[in-house]
């Protein structure tokens, strides 16, 4: 009895001395000369800053780039031959947009260019000859009837209009009013802007910030057949009512207690709307199968986005070395490091590079609505956003009030959800073999959200994310390969070997 004891001991030691030496060897793939040559090219100025809408498709040559790796280092393709694509909407502002009255006889009394679309779905959205229904400030909404309507309701509530002068857009107290008017379906609606407000200051200021184009992930959705939100001045509301002034007098009646909806004879007229072009950016999905037959169909998921700022106004180029070539070379190193495995862990392991994270979050919004592999298998995804920075001196000094300041050698910044709090246990145990400091430190409401591992979380995916900091070139043109520390995207690198490693052959994993 003692004899076969002793001989189990034996074997589990070597078991583990094997799985030891065998987690070196691989640890021993990722080195620094390969992380510097795959972020010189991913930081080269030929790529124009890895982003959409840049003459050269440096995004398409860096999802090319990563793809070609994955195959040649022999990870799985896990979508269309190691791509998932994403379907972007460009829009446009059209330069056609009007807005034009018509009194009771049909003759034009008020035509303008002056009207800010504020929903920002795509295609022309017109109107003709339309009779109009004032709300006032569109209070007692649950008890009108504006259903196919085409609706006008004032900016502000009474409250603030009878108050001090102040005519500033807050978005918060307008969209819930805008969503409770659009929950009763009308035609479209006209919001107008407090008529004391002369100098039209609240509508320039929209009109700035809505003229601009934008990038959307294309949903399924019809948004071309929803009616439009739109932003005009009092003087349309004037032209309606037919007289300079008129609307300042109904609103203050209406703010003192008067019947708010009137109908008028008077009609309106409007077409307003953005160009839409369809772009297709791409994902990069790659895996290695888990040994397990059972376990295998359970998922550890590293991601990192490679895409970046593009080219700014004046023709710089913002490479976004540590932003995020940093987070996406770290994988590639990780990714060899479990393919040299002979043994393969239990569970799969899954390397995605995203596209689209400084645009909004894009790839891995679209990844977590569209997963590749099921999300309700996935026991952790691990984000890594900006790792190749120690603190820079003086220079860095910038930073030293905010939350996320850049790191020294040994610390890194670790972000995790609550769905499975032993991940955060985990991490910490391979943090301090590799001399690593995990500073947890960094307020959830706000770091949740603030890169791609959000998705993740929000379908309830345990997360773990790592970063150095925020440092003086962040969204900079300075954020290049120089500055780079390559010794701790190593370390970074190393240590998300160890979790995953970890994670993949752990026994049960529940939450
Ligand atoms: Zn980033």
């Amino acid at each position: 009895m003692l004899i076969r004891k002793t001989v189990l001991v034996y074997f589990s030691l070597l078991a583990f001395l094997f799985s030891a030496s065998a987690q070196n060897e691989a640890l021993s793939k990722i080195d620094i000369p390969e992380l510097k040559e795959y972020l010189t090219f991913i930081t080269s100025d030929e790529l124009q800053g890895r982003a959409l809408g840049t003459e050269v498709d440096g995004l398409e040559i860096t999802a090319n780039y990563l793809a070609a790796y994955a195959k040649e280092i022999g990870l799985k393709p896990a979508a269309d031959n190691y791509f998932q694509t994403v379907p972007i909407l460009h829009t446009v502002p059209s330069t056609d947009d009007f807005i034009e009255v018509k009194n009771k006889k049909g003759k034009s009394v008020y035509r303008s260019e002056e009207l800010v679309k504020l929903t920002q779905t795509s295609g022309i959205f017109s109107l003709d000859e339309e009779p109009v229904t004032f709300i006032g400030f569109g209070e007692n909404i649950e008890s009108l009837d504006i259903n196919d309507k085409l609706v006008i309701v004032a900016q502000g509530s009474a409250e603030s209009f009878s108050g001090e002068e102040k005519f500033e857009w807050q978005n918060r107290v307008e969209s819930t009013k805008i969503s409770a008017i659009m929950e009763k379906q009308p035609k479209a609606l006209l919001v107008i802007t407090n008529p004391k407000d002369t100098e039209n200051k609240t509508f320039k200021q929209l009109q700035g910030w809505m003229s601009r184009s934008g990038y959307s992930v294309k949903t399924n959705d019809d948004i071309t057949a929803q009616p439009a939100v739109l932003l005009a001045t009092s003087k349309v509301a004037d032209a309606l009512l037919g007289k300079k002034g008129q609307y300042l007098k109904y609103l203050e009646k209406v703010a003192a207690g008067s019947e708010a909806v009137i109908e008028v004879a008077e009609t309106l007229s409007l077409k307003a709307g953005t160009k839409p072009e369809l772009l297709e950016a791409k994902n990069v999905v790659a895996y290695i199968e888990g040994s397990d037959p059972v376990l295998k169909n359970e998922y550890v998921v590293f991601m990192a986005h490679y895409d970046h700022l593009g080219v700014g106004k004046d023709g710089d180029v913002y490479n976004g070395a540590d932003d995020n070539g940093s987070g996406t070379v770290a994988i590639m190193e990780v990714a060899e490091a479990f393919a040299s495995l002979k043994v393969k862990p239990k569970r799969s392991i899954v390397f995605l590079w995203v596209t689209c994270e400084e645009k909004g979050h894009f790839g891995s919004s679209y990844y977590c609505d569209h997963p590749v592999f099921p999300l309700d298998k996935t026991v952790a995804s691990i984000n890594l956003d900006m790792v190749g920075r120690v603190y820079d001196g003086p220079r860095d000094d910038v930073w030293k009030d905010s939350p996320k300041k850049v790191k020294d050698f040994d610390g890194l910044y670790t972000l995790s959800n609550d769905v499975w709090p032993e991940l955060a246990e985990i991490n910490a145990t391979h943090c301090a073999e590799l001399g690593l400091v995990p500073d947890t430190s960094l307020p959830k409401e706000r770091f949740l959200r603030a890169s791609d591992h959000y998705h993740f979380h929000k379908y309830g995916v345990p997360i773990l994310n790592y970063a150095t900091g925020y440092h003086a070139d962040y969204h900079k043109v300075g954020d290049e390969i120089e500055r780079i520390n390559f010794e701790k995207i190593k370390r970074v690198a190393d240590l998300c070997f160890l979790v995953g490693f970890d994670l993949a052959n752990k026994k049960d994993i529940e939450f």
